[in-house]
């Protein structure tokens, strides 16, 4: 019978994303870290929360589906169903990685260098990144 991992209060399911997934949405490795890199995931399956979040007006910050950013030394990896899982503490996420569209306001529009685009604060730099 498939099993499933049902999160505990406010932990998370994570599948990681494959490296190569990552690489082509664009995140480069810094080099010369020696500290293994953040990882990618998928949220699949979310706690209900701490007994205390209600009363403080907390709820879970992630969804089923958000791409996640966590450390490498975040959680447990588990194997439910032949499938390696992480489970962790959702405040061990570092964030979500969400798309960014084109912003109306800039996307077809030159911007002067250093000039900042009052919609969505992006500084407008024609030299490459250093
Ligand atoms: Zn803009």
């Amino acid at each position: 019978m498939p099993q499933r991992l049902k999160p505990l209060f406010d932990r998370v399911v994570i599948k990681e994303l494959e490296p190569d997934r990552v690489r082509r949405s664009g995140l480069l490795i810094p080099p010369g870290t020696h500290e293994p890199p953040p990882q990618h995931g998928i949220v699949l399956d979310v706690g209900p929360g701490t007994d205390w979040w209600e009363s403080a007006g907390v709820s879970m910050p992630v969804k089923v589906g958000d791409h996640v950013v966590f450390p490498a030394t975040a959680g447990v990896w588990i194997e439910v169903d032949e499938e390696r899982l992480l489970v962790a503490r959702v405040t061990e996420m570092l964030g979500v990685l969400e798309e960014v569209g084109e912003c109306p306001a800039c996307a077809d529009r030159h911007l002067e260098d250093g000039e900042v685009c009052p919609e969505c604060g992006r500084i407008a730099n024609s030299k490459p990144l250093s």
